[in-house]
């Protein structure tokens, strides 16, 4: 089976048995929530279910290979949000562990997670720290309400909160993870990325030469700056594009979180993919009603009129899906231009704790305070919307 990102994980690799048991656990458990979907009441946003597998399996679970317990959160609140999100149950429980293959990306960011693709890419398992688990589960309905009213949220598409313990190999370490959507999509190159703060405070990464393979950094706001980039929306999709922008910096602020980024992937029409994708569409929608949702999704307007016919030559007009999931950029005219974005706000999570005080603090005595991470949720916020507002088409923006 072929990788094209990260590294896959088999036996014997020194991850092997945690990602068999976190696929192991997913499977049982979401299998198990299936019964009549019911009205969610209070009970359904604390509530958690344990199972515990061995050798011997029991009444509630299968043998297992490997002694292990797995915690399972708000399994049917988390089952009513991929609903929401048009996710098939059956199909997740494919994609996800439907073979035993992951692939681990290692750990991209500083604090230490792990991410896992599922081995159809769409989805990510980030494992998170005992901190970001309790932020999830304090904000879960404010979250879940907001998805409710904001089908296009751009914020990360949360599909579960699992835990796992294992007696031995981790030293009876508990490890929380949850399993979201994967922003880009698996069959087109992504030639650009942005992780963009807000805050230019350290906010580059270094390009070593000119002849760099860009596509495999990830550039961060002084990058965006210095290179003059800009996400490139007409009237049309910008005033959608802001609306759930204003609506999602909201939510994170009322949730007391901050440190998230916009994480930006941009596919050149132009340059196409490089690598000879097989399929195009990854995500078929069952029911009608399905159907009608992804019509009003900004991420999606463009999918059934303009997918580029001279990328994919002798490709029916309409493919369900055109941009798997990406808004192409347009002019002022509102026509199409080359560039297909892949957008949303990840990493957050991170609630304005204690520690981040401190580090405010200390970084405030020596640095402007507008530059530095670190802020309550509400300044950086409202830096984040300023700063991708900035960036939207065309306006021209210093560097400070
Ligand atoms: P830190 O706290 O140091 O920023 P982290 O471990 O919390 O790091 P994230 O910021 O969540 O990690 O993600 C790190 C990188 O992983 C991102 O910059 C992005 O390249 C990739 N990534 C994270 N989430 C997604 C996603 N949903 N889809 C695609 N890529 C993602
Ligand atoms: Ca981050
Ligand atoms: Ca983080």
């Amino acid at each position: 089976e072929k990788v094209l990102v990260g590294n896959k994980i088999s036996e014997g690799h020194e991850n092997f048995v945690m990602a068999y048991n976190m696929l192991t656990g997913i499977r049982v458990a979401v299998s198990r929530c299936s019964g009549i979907m019911k009205k969610l009441n209070d009970e359904d946003f604390k509530s958690t279910k344990k199972l515990s597998f061995n050798m011997d399996g029991s009444e509630l679970t299968p043998s297992s290979k490997y002694d292990f317990k797995f915690k399972d959160y708000c399994p049917e609140v988390f089952r009513e949000l991929r609903n929401m999100f048009g996710l098939d149950p059956a199909d997740y429980l494919v994609s996800i562990t439907g073979k035993y293959i992951l692939s681990e990306l290692g750990s991209p960011g500083k604090s230490g997670s792990f991410f896992y693709y599922s081995r159809d890419y769409r989805f990510i398992i980030k494992t998170i720290h005992h901190s970001e688990h309790k932020q999830l589960r304090r904000i879960l309905k404010d979250y879940y309400n907001h998805v409710k009213e904001n089908p296009n949220t751009l914020i990360s598409q949360f599909y579960g909160l699992h835990r796992v313990k294992m007696p031995f190999l981790t030293g009876s370490k508990k490890i929380h993870f949850i399993v979201m959507n994967n922003l880009f999509p698996p069959h087109r190159d992504i030639h650009l990325k942005y992780d963009l703060k807000g805050s230019t405070w350290g906010r580059t990464t270094k390009i070593n030469s000119n002849k760099e393979d860009l596509s495999s950094l990830t550039l961060k706001d002084l990058n965006f700056l210095e290179r003059n980039d800009s996400i490139k929306f007409g009237p049309n999709k910008k005033s959608l594009f802001f609306k759930q922008l204003e609506s999602d910096v909201k939510l994170l602020k009322k949730i007391n979180v901050m440190d998230y980024s916009l994480l930006l992937g941009i596919h050149d029409v132009k340059k196409g993919n490089n690598s000879n994708f097989e399929k195009l569409s990854v995500f078929d929608p069952k029911s009608s009603d399905k159907f009608e949702l992804i019509k009003t999704n900004p991420r999606d307007i463009d999918r059934e009129n303009d997918l580029p016919t001279n990328v994919y030559p002798g490709r029916s007009k309409y493919v369900f899906y055109g941009h798997d999931g990406g808004i192409r950029s347009t002019n002022e005219l509102n026509e199409p231009l080359n560039e297909i974005y892949y957008l949303g706000i990840i990493d957050c999570l991170t609630n304005y704790s204690t520690k981040k005080k401190l580090e405010t603090f200390w970084r405030s005595l020596g640095h402007q305070r507008s530059t530095i991470s670190a802020l309550p949720a509400n300044e950086y916020g409202d830096r984040f919307l300023k700063f991708i507002k900035d960036g939207t088409s065309k306006v021209k923006q210093k560097i400070n």
